[in-house]
C-alpha cells in the first residue's frame, strides 16, 4: 500500500530518518505515524502562531500526555519561544 501524499520529502535530519526506515520497515506504522504528526499542533505564545508537527518536520507517535510544549523557532514572529502542543485529533482518532 504506497501512499505517497502522506510522506514528508522535506524532512530532515533524525526524524526523516528514522520516518525514512519506517516507510521501508513498517509502512502502516509510519503512516500512523505521519497521521498523528498531523493532529499534533504547535502554537507560538508570542503570536499565536499555529503549525503542526509534521509541518516542523517532527514525528508524534505514541505521546499522549497533554500540556506539553516546547521551545522552537516560530517562523511568523522570528524568535525562539515556548509553543504550546495540543492534539487536535482529526476523524480518526485511533485508540492505540
Ligand atoms: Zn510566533
Amino acid at each position: 500500500m504506497d501512499q505517497p501524499e502522506l510522506r514528508s520529502p522535506k524532512r530532515r535530519g533524525l526524524a526523516g530518518l528514522i520516518m525514512r526506515a519506517m516507510w521501508r520497515f513498517a509502512p502502516k506504522r509510519a503512516a500512523a505515524a505521519e497521521r498523528e504528526s498531523r493532529e499534533w499542533f504547535l502554537i507560538c505564545r508570542n503570536c499565536g502562531h499555529e503549525r503542526t508537527y509534521a509541518e516542523i518536520g517532527g514525528i508524534r507517535y505514541g505521546a499522549y500526555s497533554r500540556g506539553k510544549r516546547m521551545r522552537l523557532r516560530c517562523p511568523a514572529c522570528g524568535e525562539r519561544r515556548w509553543h504550546d502542543v495540543e492534539r487536535r485529533a482529526g476523524e480518526d482518532p485511533s485508540p492505540n
